[in-house]
């Protein structure tokens, strides 16, 4: 028992030296720096959150821009709002950058709006308890974008950014990307490709971080059979509807078990006359039960880690649209395009590597890269292939794109201190 608790004391006096010794008096300054600006960049945060932004709302993404930008502008970033045309009905972006010639070139993403449009019920910034926050967009990524300005605003107050190329890029329509891609990302593309690393502050999973996202595509299944009477559907053909349901449950047990592979059906019409919208996803159909079914669509996503998966997925697909088909029907499916996937890498693996070392050294813990399944699309899967790139840095919080968002308050500063010395090391 004795022996035991010298072993104890051993213990505690090691792991408090050399956490001293991890995080060096430059980087205990950084941390000092970010405490006191904690309760004013939540105030920001407050007045951030207050500010309706969804995607849709051109003036309310465009004042939370005007708000974050003040800021920046007080560090001495060089700010600008990136316009649309009209046409693609979105407000824009703000960029806030710095130019140096020393380190890792930066590009840290953050968005400025939400999924929350004014028509929907407000729920503005309100401290639930000690620990937690609720407010629309608290968490996504309201959130996030503070911790990138809060990281920012203490490496500058230490005269840290001196020399650094960084550009911090908050999109105007992430939850709702505007359209075409080209006019909507065009500026996005072309400057995360003069950068070497991309940091997204998306929602922080526990001790995770993302290393990959999956990708996003569509698929459209149109499915013909021959009109014909009820009586005669097991001699003459089978009619749409039970082609349709012969495929779909093939791809479920062909494909359904692979690994960060998912194809969901949402909306399928199937009948006599029908009348199908694909780009609003709506329909109308009538059909009679004792007239066999000429006709059924469906319309679904499908969502994959690697290309190399998803071309699998749709040569296995095509393959269970063409054949067998029951008799007196044929079939035919379409793929779209979506958001792309960032693919893991050895350099995301490396940054997540650096992440989890620093962590440590704060005395948070090691970080692990989370499983990909776990998260939707975002903006960083549109630039990964020519970065290096970790998503997930944002705020800790539950309950994304529902009412009553919330956010822990328990874990910002922790956020902010990770991202700052993340950034700091990255840029020496
Ligand atoms: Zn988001």
């Amino acid at each position: 028992m004795k022996k035991y608790f010298h072993l104890l004391i051993l213990c505690i006096v090691f792991t408090t030296t050399t956490k001293a010794q991890a995080v060096s008096a430059e980087e205990q300054k950084i941390v000092q720096s970010i405490q006191k600006h904690l309760q004013e960049n939540l105030q920001l945060l407050q007045k951030m959150v207050d500010i309706n932004s969804g995607s849709l709302n051109i003036e309310g993404v465009k004042l939370t821009g005007d708000v974050l930008r003040a800021e920046f502008d007080k560090i001495k970033f060089r700010t600008e709002w990136i316009s649309m045309p009209d046409s693609v009905k979105r407000a824009g972006h703000l960029v806030a950058s710095v130019k140096g010639k020393k380190g890792k070139k930066l590009f840290l993403i953050g968005h400025l709006d939400t999924v929350f449009e004014p028509d929907m019920p407000a729920n503005p910034y309100r401290k639930i308890n000690d620990s937690t926050v609720t407010g629309q967009g608290v968490e996504d990524m309201k959130g996030g974008d503070v911790i990138i300005f809060a990281a920012l605003q203490a490496l500058y107050e230490n005269g840290l950014l001196n020399d650094a190329t960084i550009t911090a890029y908050f999109t105007g329509d992430e939850e709702k990307t505007g359209s075409p891609l080209h006019v909507s990302r065009g500026d996005f593309i072309s400057r995360a490709k003069e950068h070497d690393v991309a940091l997204a502050f998306e929602g922080a999973i526990g001790s995770t971080i993302a290393t990959a996202r999956r990708g996003i595509g569509g698929w459209k299944l149109h499915v013909y059979g021959q009109q014909g009477h009820s009586s005669g559907i097991f001699q003459n053909g089978y009619g749409a509807i039970y082609e349709t349901a012969r495929i779909l449950n093939e791809f479920r047990v062909q494909l359904g078990q692979e690994k960060y592979l998912t194809f969901n059906p949402g909306i399928i019409v199937g009948g006599t006359e029908l009348h199908y919208d694909s780009s609003r996803t709506s329909g109308t159909v009538s059909g009679k039960t004792n007239i066999i079914s000429p006709t059924c669509i469906v319309q679904g996503d499908l969502r994959f880690l690697t290309y190399k998966q998803r071309d699998s997925a749709i040569a296995r697909m095509m393959r269970i649209v063409q054949q067998n088909n029951l008799k007196g029907t044929s079939a035919a499916i379409t793929f779209s395009e979506g958001l792309p996937a960032m693919e893991p890498t050895k350099g995301n693996d490396d940054l997540a590597k650096l992440l989890s070392k620093i962590s440590v050294e704060l005395g948070y813990g090691p970080i692990t890269p989370g499983d990909p399944s776990g998260r939707g699309a975002g903006d960083i899967s549109f630039i990964s292939k020519y970065v290096d790139a970790l998503d997930g840095l944002g705020a800790e919080g539950w309950g994304g794109h529902a009412p009553g968002e919330t956010m822990s308050l328990k874990t910002f500063e922790r956020q902010i201190q990770r991202a700052a010395l993340l950034i700091y090391r990255l840029t020496r």
